[in-house]
């Protein structure tokens, strides 16, 4: 596809995509069914307390996001257009029954005390999530100890305040804040700044809701060099707005807009000792939880010796939120940038 970069990136190199053109470079959507969440599984998690804890994660089918950040692919397991009031009650009702779990009805014996609703969007989107639903989804989770959605923080208002009185428990509120580089948050599409972010997350931890972070581990446009540093920046960023948790996200291609800048040299994912180094540091700011997310881990490694042994000391990491020694291989430094 041809592609025309515009705008005043131009002078510092950096381009700008439009959101024509991030839709423009998009594949196919997955066939996804709107009465089951497209996934959902147990995972365990280290919880603020002090110790793991397990955690039901739906990702819920729903209408695409209304933002076009350029890194995404979330977009491919929705809907284009918004479900019917009562469906996602009915995807919840589902997936917890799948997962032996009893929706509304959950004791201090059981085994997992957290839930995520992840909707690969923002939960305070109406049009994603009808508000209608929201009565309907508080009778099924209340019970757990925490309940985790996912928000762009332009999203974030009076309506977060009022889903946690109505769920009268724990909300938590994961909200993307990529990156403090100032220049490439810009380039990333999310129409969002770090005050836009640093509002949100007063506004949410007045509430006594907590927020999570997400993180991205070398975004699009920026040096391999700066990747760690400006991950270390942004977390320390995150936690002086009040966030408890950051979790790390190893950049990934595969929307098509990344495909297209990296055959333009302006997006390398990050290696595998770049995530370990953001990591290390991380846990050594020693604010709040810090997790790096593994999902597509596998694509990282490059040295069948060390690539295992590796990922299961940042999966005991992620666990223990404790540094451990690094793994060493005769390969030398993995991926070296
Ligand atoms: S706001 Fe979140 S879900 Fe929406 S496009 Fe951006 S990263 Fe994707
Ligand atoms: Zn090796």
């Amino acid at each position: 596809m041809n592609l025309v970069w515009y705008g005043p990136g131009m002078t510092a190199q950096l381009p700008t995509l439009t959101d024509a053109q991030v839709l423009a470079a998009r594949g196919a959507k997955n066939a996804v069914d709107p009465r089951r969440p497209y996934a959902f599984l147990v995972e365990a998690e280290y919880q603020p307390v002090g110790r793991v804890e397990s955690v039901a994660t739906l990702f819920l089918t729903n209408r695409e996001c209304p933002f076009r950040c350029l890194f995404c692919d979330l977009w491919k397991n929705t809907t284009d257009e918004s479900l019917a009031v009562g469906a996602i009650p009915a995807q919840i009702d589902f997936a917890l029954c799948e997962l032996g779990l009893r929706p509304g009805d959950a004791t201090e014996a059981d085994p997992v005390r957290h839930i995520k609703l992840y909707n690969s969007g923002n939960f305070f989107d109406h049009r994603a999530i009808p508000f209608q639903d929201h009565g309907a989804i508080a009778e099924r989770v209340r019970a757990f100890k925490t309940v985790i959605v996912e928000n762009h923080p332009l999203l974030c208002n009076d309506g977060c305040a009022r889903f946690q009185d109505q769920i009268a428990t724990q909300l938590e509120v994961a909200m993307g804040l990529e990156t403090t580089h100032p220049e490439i948050l810009k380039r990333l599409n999310k129409r969002m700044t770090v005050g836009d972010f640093s509002r949100a997350s007063d506004v949410l931890v007045a509430e006594g809701i907590r927020v999570r972070a997400f993180i991205l581990v070398q975004p699009p446009l920026m040096a391999a060099t700066e990747g760690v540093e400006w991950a270390i920046r942004s977390m320390q960023f995150a936690f002086d707005c009040g966030v408890e948790c950051c979790s790390l996200i190893p950049t990934r291609g595969g929307n098509g807009a990344m495909e297209t800048l990296m055959l333009r040299d302006h997006f390398q994912p990050p290696t595998l000792e770049a995530l370990e180094d953001a990591f290390d540091a991380g846990l050594a700011l020693g604010r709040g939880r810090v997790f790096v997310d593994l999902w597509d881990i596998a694509k990282l490694v490059r040295c069948p010796r060390c690539g295992p042994p590796r990922t299961q000391r940042l999966q005991a990491m992620n666990l223990g939120q404790t540094e451990l020694p690094r793994v060493t291989c005769d390969c030398g430094v993995e991926g070296l940038t």
